[in-house]
């Protein structure tokens, strides 16, 4: 599995340009001014399907900006092994340290679960910045709260809607991010998330396939019927799209917006590595 020192050799050290900086919602929703403080320490950033980023203890050096179609699970690991997904992270936000300001350990695994490009910094970088500027401070501050609120929807999400609902809520939200229907997901991987058993999320998905929302092919699934898969979903992601809208308007991923990504450089390739 690679790891974070990979993830170092992927990097390079020289600064983002601002056009790259903007394929993350959350770097575009900076200043102008507040964009240019921090671009010169914005690193560009590739990884794989599966690469951790952190896993729980270690320090956090770096704050990771997924951009474009990437995708980053909070996994929080359970003592009798398995590990359940808590958070999904896409271009609408950042990985590492945003709560805690970059000074505590990570207490959650951070894995790439859709592969891709991005851009990092160095936590203390950041923190460094927010002190320089009330503006850029502020809008961490904005998306830690939407961060939390979407930690709080998950916590109500797993405690109250069924396995098809979390199902379908899951898929709609990572289709949001990357406006692609073709989801590169084995259904032990979609349950290992879910933390619920392989025969559950079989029925679902043989529901699902029979219902004629979506095929599974070669350990992929095609959603077929965006607008049924949709209706079978709860409402946590449009509850935490609200929140977003309502504290960093236009930062949530919409899946009109996400449609332009594969005309993207590198995203189909990223794509098709996965
Ligand atoms: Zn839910």
């Amino acid at each position: 599995m690679p790891n974070a020192e990979s993830l170092a050799a992927a990097s390079k050290p020289a600064g983002a340009d601002a056009d790259e900086a903007t394929r993350n919602n959350l770097l575009r929703a900076l200043r102008p001014d507040d964009l240019a403080r921090i671009a010169p320490r914005l690193q560009s950033w590739a990884a794989d399907a599966g690469t951790v980023i952190y896993e729980p203890g270690d320090d956090v050096r770096f704050v990771y900006f997924p951009a474009g179609a990437m995708l980053v699970s909070f996994v929080v690991l359970l003592d009798d092994g398995r590990g359940v997904e808590t958070g999904l992270i896409g271009r609408e936000g950042a990985v590492g340290g945003i709560v805690s300001q970059g000074r505590l350990p990570a207490y959650s695994r951070a894995v790439v679960q859709f592969p891709g490009s991005g851009l990092r910094m160095l936590s203390s970088d950041l923190e460094a910045a927010k002190l320089e500027s009330l503006t850029l401070r502020n809008l961490f501050a904005r998306y830690a709260d939407c961060m939390m609120a979407q930690i709080f929807q998950a916590v109500a999400c797993n405690a109250a809607h069924s396995i098809e609902q979390r199902a379908a809520k899951w898929l709609v939200a990572a289709i949001e991010r990357t406006g692609d229907h073709d989801v590169p997901l084995t259904q032990e991987q979609l349950a290992s998330m879910l933390g619920v058993g392989r025969s559950y999320i079989s029925r679902v998905i043989q529901s699902l396939k029979l219902r004629g929302v979506l095929e599974v092919r070669r350990g992929r699934m095609r959603v077929r019927d965006i607008a049924l898969l949709n209706a079978l979903a709860c409402s946590c992601n449009d509850l935490v799209r609200h929140h977003f809208e309502e504290v960093l308007r236009g930062v949530y991923p919409t899946e009109q917006e996400s449609a332009g990504l594969k005309d993207e450089d590198g995203f189909e390739a990223a794509r098709m590595a996965s």
